[in-house]
């Protein structure tokens, strides 16, 4: 997708839960980030290294297991700390979700840079906004990647899929944030914007944000009351 940027972009379905994690980073600078490194750090270690890219860092998009490590669900799933051991590198994560993150990872404080929204990290030309968007979460962060080149792409972990999105009925989740999220932010970003979920729920691995306000159903419904009742609330 990237042939007249410097933008570095893969997407790797990994795991038995469909999801999709995300190199992304500078061709300029041959540098990379990983986002929500879980299931097969190797793997993605290992693709990294065949594009001859290095790994500067990490990004959580959220604390759960299926994209950090951990053990749910009676299954040992690897992740962050796989990534520690194999190729330390900081791990970025909002600061409402660092408590979770290390309770369940085991990571240490040390390995954090704990971020709030709105902050960027950069890679050579490419800019990557981290979004605030709780509603899955407390702490869940999407991803905004521009380059000189590029209208944009979004990596939205669990807070939108194509035709869905996250599940609010876990612990932390908050229909009414989620809402806001979506509305306030993800669906006024420009049409054209690129979307990469943090699940394979769909035909398609990827989208844009306009044909998701035209088709999903909740970014298309428009009231809080409205998107609350679609929830079941
Ligand atoms: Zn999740």
């Amino acid at each position: 997708m990237n042939d007249s940027s410097e933008l570095y972009f893969h997407q790797l379905p990994v795991g038995e839960m469909a999801n999709l994690a995300y190199l992304l980073g500078s061709t300029t600078t041959r540098e990379c980030l990983i986002v929500d490194p879980a299931w097969n750090v190797k793997g993605m270690l290992d693709q990294a290294e065949a594009d001859g890219m290095k790994v500067v860092g990490a990004l959580v998009t959220h604390y759960h297991q299926d994209h950090v490590g951990g053990s749910i669900f009676g299954m040992e799933i690897e992740g962050l700390p796989e990534l520690m051991t194999r190729n330390p590198v900081p791990v970025h994560v909002n600061q409402q979700e660092a408590e979770g993150l290390r309770h369940v990872t085991g990571v240490s404080e040390s390995d954090l840079v704990r971020h709030e929204g709105g902050d960027v990290v950069e890679l050579g030309g490419v800019k990557i906004r981290l979004m605030h968007t709780p509603g899955h979460t407390p702490g869940s962060q999407c991803f905004l990647v521009e380059t000189p080149q590029h209208a944009g792409c979004l990596v939205s972990g669990d807070t939108l899929f194509l035709g869905s999105c996250g599940r609010v009925d876990l612990p932390g989740g908050d229909p009414e944030a989620l809402y806001e999220s979506l509305h306030g932010q993800l669906g006024k970003l420009p049409d054209e914007t690129l979307l990469y979920p943090g699940h394979l729920y769909a035909a398609d691995p990827s989208s844009t944000i306009g044909e998701q306000k035209r088709t999903n159903p909740y970014l298309r419904v428009a009231r809080l009351e409205d998107f609350l009742g679609f929830l079941g609330y």
